[in-house]
């Protein structure tokens, strides 16, 4: 067993820290004040290949997890909000096209998208389902030479800037629950798709964006996957995508934590630093150790998804463990500034409400407790034939 990182990710995340300090760190504030990410953030990680994907003499590469978590932990150690936009982009857009599209549409969409010249987003959510995915009202009608999509997805993030979205619909209202749903690449520019950006107050500066489908035509070559497959698809991008988000997550505990530990050395009250009060290093001490285990788990999540094995239950495990801390740690670092975390311009403000928002994406904390324990069942059942 061996817990170091291969040289090769370590290089990987240096030179992506490098390129942070160069093109985001000196932006955030503009970003937060505008509450937007500029599509050219996107457009140059695609040009530096920081989006997932490499693009090499007409194939594909997808990068492996390991890497992206780092990446996306060290963007979120900074901006959580800004870190929800590019795993949008790479990991609920153009991973849906690479886990299901046609190579049309990989030509089509996932190509421009690792180049960062294409953005796609992912609505599934309604405004009456959400944890239960199968219960989406959106409809997809069969017409000549495509499909007639009707309804409201509620919250999509990038969706105001994105020029796609995967949508989730009902095409067989008849079939069996797990047989109802399809996938559509939806051209968010197409007649009868309208957008209203919502006015919310986390993960800043991503955008928050609802979808009204009005008797939008998407053509036959906009079925992602199959037909009736919609239901296990969604699930799988959602399965895939908790191992970014895990990480995000545990990039927004680590930047918080290191900003609450700076200050708190620094910041003298009944004459010492704040930190040499045992109980605020005895919290630290604890935090830190459970931030450590909720790393863990992330990295063996993404090393079983490395070594092609299945990441299921560890993908959820991570997801559970790196909220519940970033929650814990956000709060408690923000805490150590007293009055000063309440101003929205502080840097520790933002870090306790994007941590609430990351139980959200990819299955609230229920949601993860329903997986785990159904993989634990699952185990004991495995290991209890294995004695039989
Ligand atoms: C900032 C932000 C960004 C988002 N981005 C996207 C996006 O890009 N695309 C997209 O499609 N959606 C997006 N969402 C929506 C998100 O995926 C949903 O909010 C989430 O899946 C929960 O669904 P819901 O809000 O409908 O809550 P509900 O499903 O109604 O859940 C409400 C509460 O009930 C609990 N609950 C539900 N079922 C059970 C159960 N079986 N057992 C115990 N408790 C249960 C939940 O844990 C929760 O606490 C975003 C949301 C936010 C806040």
């Amino acid at each position: 067993m061996d817990f170091l990182l291969p040289p090769d990710v370590q290089e990987d995340r240096n030179r992506f820290v490098r390129f942070l300090e160069s093109h985001v760190k000196p932006n955030l504030h503009q970003w937060y004040r505008e509450e937007a990410v500029p599509r050219s953030l996107i457009e140059q990680m695609g040009r530096e290949e920081w989006l997932g994907f490499t693009l090499n003499g007409g194939g594909i590469e997808e990068h492996g997890a390991l890497k992206q978590a780092l990446r996306s932990e060290e963007l979120a150690k900074l901006s959580p909000g800004v870190a929800v936009v590019v795993l949008v982009q790479i990991s609920l857009g153009a991973k849906g096209i690479w886990l299901f599209g046609s190579q049309d549409q990989k030509r089509a969409l996932l190509e421009p998208a690792a180049r960062g010249e294409l953005l796609i987003c992912l609505g599934n959510t309604e405004p009456a389902a959400g944890s239960d995915v199968a219960s989406i009202a959106t409809r997809a009608e069969k017409v000549e030479g495509g499909w007639l999509l009707n309804g409201t997805k509620a919250y999509s993030t990038n969706a105001a800037m994105s020029d796609h979205a995967l949508i989730t619909a009902i095409s067989d209202p008849d079939a069996p629950r797990n047989r109802r749903l399809s996938m559509y690449a939806v051209n968010l520019s197409a007649e009868g798709v309208k957008r209203k950006k919502l006015n919310k107050k986390v993960w800043i500066p991503s955008d928050l964006t609802r979808i009204q489908l009005d008797n939008v035509l998407v053509p036959d070559e906009g079925l992602v996957g199959e037909r009736g497959r919609g239901l296990r698809q969604v699930l799988e991008i959602f399965t895939n995508s908790r191992l970014p988000i895990s990480a995000m997550t545990l990039g927004n505990a680590v930047g918080a934590f290191e900003l609450g530990l700076d200050h708190a050395g620094k910041r003298r009250a009944f004459g010492s630093p704040i930190l040499d009060f045992q109980s605020k290093s005895f919290e630290a001490a604890d935090l830190y150790s459970r931030m450590e285990a909720a790393r863990l788990m992330v990295y063996k999540a993404c090393w079983a998804r490395d070594q092609g094995l299945d990441f299921q239950l560890e993908a959820s495990m991570a997801k559970y463990l790196t909220v519940q801390i970033a929650r814990e740690v956000s709060t408690w670092a923000a805490d150590l500034f007293g009055a000063a975390s309440v101003v929205q311009e502080h840097p520790v403000h933002k870090f306790p409400m994007d941590a609430w928002a990351s139980s959200l994406g990819e299955g609230t904390q229920d949601i993860q407790k329903l997986i785990i324990f159904r993989g634990l069942m699952h185990k004991l059942a495995e290991s209890e034939a294995s004695q039989a």
